[in-house]
């Protein structure tokens, strides 16, 4: 294998594809070619506009994670990050003053606002800021793609009693930082989805791959929204990789963030099985072909292979490049073993 390709969000999605790198590094995945090369197809539905400048979060959490730029406590945003900018804001009273802009990320976010506003993609913005944090370590080997260059957004509908109908939309970022996910959310809508192209190279990715990987990022918001492009759920039944991924739910939970919540907005069971149903059968018009539940969530293994899927039990927390290298393996030899 060649070619590989990640459907990634923010956090769970880059700290997966850490170990995937260190499983490939060590030569643990059997076939795979140690320098095989790993498109990222990342979320982009998150974006905001915050104060004039275009942020991409997830984007930008795979981008300073793999080019270890990354705050390793947070999990997201620059390492030895400063603050003297959002003070400075929150000085004149201006809003938004829950998102939070660190000094040294406003630079990766004016490099990007500046391009676009001269006319560039995001893709090929992404690439360019990639210069600096992946093409030194990796070379060719990860190149990152957001999921389109057009404008989508997530936004959430929460109940609000003073509102004339009772209810308000926020944009995703705000449900989750603001309002810490703590109001259910009612109805989640990716904004401009539905019309979004895939980003140049995301379709060739798909087709083109020798192993597709879903790896344990948030059904609805990250994994959700790149399967929502128009093309991507196409390109995934037509492809001749076998496509796996892993759950992010294990023990009935997420492991961190919010999947609970945006799971029951949409019906989906918050379990192993529940999620790996979601996504469904490749030969069932579902977009798997094996999917890898936590040791704890065995028992949904059997419902798991009665709805078409290949299933398996491993360990599942990504508590190191070692356990992450020993999950990537795990779900190469499901779908090839
Ligand atoms: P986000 O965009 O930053 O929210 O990140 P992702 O969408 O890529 O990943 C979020 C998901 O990762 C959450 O639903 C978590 O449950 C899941 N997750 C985080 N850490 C782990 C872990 O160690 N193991 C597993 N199985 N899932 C995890
Ligand atoms: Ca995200």
């Amino acid at each position: 294998m060649r070619a590989l390709t990640v459907l990634s969000g923010g956090i769970g999605g880059a700290r997966f594809l850490q170990g995937l790198l260190h499983a490939l590094d060590t030569g643990r995945l059997p076939g795979v070619e140690p320098d095989a090369v790993i498109t990222v197809v990342t979320n982009t539905a998150d974006d905001l506009w915050v104060h004039g400048l275009k942020v991409c979060p997830d984007l930008d959490t795979v981008m300073y994670t793999l080019g270890d730029g990354i705050d390793p406590g947070r999990g997201w945003g620059r390492r030895d990050e400063t603050w003297s900018v959002r003070e400075e804001l929150a000085a004149y009273g201006v809003e938004p003053t829950w998102f939070g802009l660190g000094d040294r990320d406003v630079a990766t976010h004016l490099v990007r606002t500046q391009m676009l506003e001269a006319g560039y993609p995001l893709s090929e913005v992404t690439t360019a800021l990639c210069r600096r944090w992946l093409t030194p370590t990796y070379g060719e080997r990860v190149r990152l793609l957001p999921m389109t260059d057009d404008r989508v957004e997530t936004h959430v509908a929460v109940a609000d009693p003073d509102a004339p109908s009772g209810k308000r939309v926020v944009h995703f970022q705000e449900y989750w930082i603001r309002l810490a996910a703590a109001v259910p959310a009612e109805t989640v809508v990716s904004v401009g989805l539905d019309e979004a192209a895939p980003a140049p190279g995301v379709l060739e990715a798909i087709s083109g791959a020798d192993l597709v990987i879903v790896p344990p990022s948030n059904p609805v918001v990250s994994v959700g929204t790149i399967l929502g492009v128009p093309g991507v759920r196409d390109a995934l039944a037509a492809t001749a990789a076998p496509v796996v991924g892993l759950s992010p739910i294990v023990g009935g939970q997420h492991v961190r963030g919010m999947a609970q919540q945006l799971l029951t907005s949409i019906g989906v069971e918050v379990s192993a099985a529940g999620v790996g149903l979601h996504y469904g059968a490749r030969s069932r018009g579902g977009v798997l072909d094996g999917w890898l539940v936590d040791s704890v969530d065995a028992d949904a293994v059997p419902a798991l292979e009665a709805a078409g899927l290949r299933a398996a039990a491993a360990p599942l927390m990504m508590t190191s490049a070692d356990a992450t290298a020993a999950m990537a393996a795990a779900a190469l030899d499901l779908v090839t073993g």
